[in-house]
């Protein structure tokens, strides 16, 4: 039985370990921490996560979807909170079909190892820290945590899901012409928390997701299946940039909860561990990093975070990692034994894909602590949607491309940004959609977009 060593098992690691089981490796996994179904740890960054269609389909191929159905909330829009508390629902898709899943990280990743774990060819080797690799003699390096012991492991075939702070990356770091950047945004996050009533329901509409944009800052909240919601507040980290809004300046308890009242006083009015948490939980850091190459020679290959992390305000991280899965699994369909060609393969058909998800992610922090209440975005949105009903081979939403379809991210992108420019044009100078001249917009859409094939 060919061997396959994956770096890492989050939720990207877990998850191959099961495709490259189901196509008969045997699979070790390595991961630094304990194994989190049995230790009471944190599964790391953000409680909830986001689940679409790229991620759900790479859960079906392996089966383990009607599973993860059962324990995800749908989310079928936003549920924008203005300052004076009035809330308007805008909705992510055409109609309830099409909507995103809120699901506990922590769940996710025990249900993928778990599954793992029903294949007698897939093996955990927990608190296994990476310490780097040899790729001249083919060994990974790792530091047990619990005995100290350090261990040097052979691999001839090994993929990397170590995630954003990947060792295995800078091991890559070495090798000529690597290309790696790494960008941290001036803004960072905390988790807090909405408990449910009393009674176990939920003290906000359940399938949304909550947003209190503030043009620089915004705070967000997903449902979680005990009745509660976990929010995250989005602020600068300096004050020269964010003013109060600014981690530098909430140091007390006395500003937090003034800031609070002053911007979020329908959540502060729910939210009665706020302190606590504020001061309890980590800052998160918000990073982008882009890679390449991300193989070398047919041994190592990155998958996931470790080669292309983004920031989550397109909710992209996690489905784009599972979408890495499933070309992967592909590419090793299409050349089987010959690793070479499928990690070049498999880069090659992701490469522009992720790069341009990472714009889109990054541009969407703007339209979502920002736009999502201003007018010209509202009606430009309401444009869209007519443009989508009268055109619905043609004119796609961004969001329902990058959301709600399969097709690359790179058209998404290229195709957004087109769209963008047009609903710009129609938009100039109107306050209502009943000002639009939709002959004029029909010339328009044609003249600019070909029909999407999809
Ligand atoms: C606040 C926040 C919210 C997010 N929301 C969403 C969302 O709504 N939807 C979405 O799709 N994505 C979201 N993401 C992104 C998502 O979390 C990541 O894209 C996803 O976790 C990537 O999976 P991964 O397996 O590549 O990395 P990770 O999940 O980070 O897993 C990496 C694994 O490698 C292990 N590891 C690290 N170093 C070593 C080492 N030296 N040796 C051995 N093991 C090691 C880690 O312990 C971990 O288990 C969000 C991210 C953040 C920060």
């Amino acid at each position: 039985m060919e061997k396959i060593t994956i770096v890492g098992a989050g939720l990207a690691g877990s998850l191959l370990s099961v495709y490259m089981a189901k196509k008969g490796f045997a699979v070790d996994v390595y991961e630094r921490r304990p194994d989190m179904r049995k230790a009471a740890i944190s599964a790391g960054k953000s409680i909830n996560l986001a689940l679409s269609v790229r991620g759900i389909h790479a859960l079906k191929e392996v089966g383990l979807y009607d599973e993860i159905k059962k324990i995800s909330i749908p989310m079928y829009g936003r549920m924008i909170h203005s300052i004076d508390g009035v809330t308007q629902f805008q909705q992510y898709g055409k109609d309830n079909s099409e909507y995103i899943n809120s699901v506990s990280r922590g769940d996710l990743n025990k249900k993928l190892m778990d599954l793992a774990d029903e294949f007698r060819s897939v093996k955990f080797h927990f608190n296994k820290r990476c310490m780097g690799m040899n790729l001249d003699k083919n060994e990974l390096y790792f530091h047990d945590e619990l005995t100290q012991a350090n261990i040097a492991v052979k691999s001839k075939v090994t993929v990397a899901t170590d995630g954003a702070t990947s060792p295995i990356r800078m091991e890559m770091l070495k090798i000529p012409r690597f290309d790696f950047s790494q960008e941290y945004e001036n803004y960072g996050y905390k988790e807090l928390h909405i408990p449910p009533n009393d009674d176990g329901s939920f003290k906000m509409e359940t399938n949304a997701l909550h947003i209190w944009p503030r043009g620089s800052f915004m705070l967000i909240a997903l449902p979680n299946m005990d009745g509660s919601f976990t929010c995250t507040l989005f602020i600068a980290y300096d004050r020269s940039l964010g003013g109060n809004a600014s981690f530098e300046y909430l140091d007390t308890r006395e500003k937090v909860s003034d800031f609070f009242k002053e911007n979020f006083p329908d959540a502060l009015e729910i939210m009665p561990s706020l302190l606590e948490d504020f001061f309890g939980n980590p800052t998160g850091t918000l990073i982008t990093v882009k890679s390449y190459p991300w193989c070398v020679d047919g041994k190592l290959a990155m998958l996931g975070d470790s080669c292309h992390a983004i920031v989550p305000f397109f909710g992209q991280g996690m489905n784009a990692a599972f979408e890495d899965c499933i070309y992967l699994n592909e590419c090793i369909t299409n050349s089987p034994g010959k690793w070479n060609d499928i990690f070049n393969n498999y880069q090659q058909m992701r490469k522009a894909n992720t790069d341009a998800i990472a714009d889109l992610a990054q541009e969407n922090f703007v339209e979502m602590r920002d736009l999502v209440a201003d007018p010209r975005f509202l009606l430009e949105k309401k444009i869209e949607s007519e443009l989508y009903k009268r055109f619905p081979d043609t004119f796609v939403p961004k969001y329902t491309m990058v959301t709600f379809m399969r097709i690359p991210y790179s058209t998404a992108l290229n195709r957004g940004k087109i769209q963008a420019s047009i609903l710009h044009a129609l938009s100039d100078c109107k306050s209502s959609i009943d000002e639009i001249d939709w002959t004029a917009a029909e010339t328009l859409v044609k003249k600019e977009l070909a029909p999407l094939n999809y």
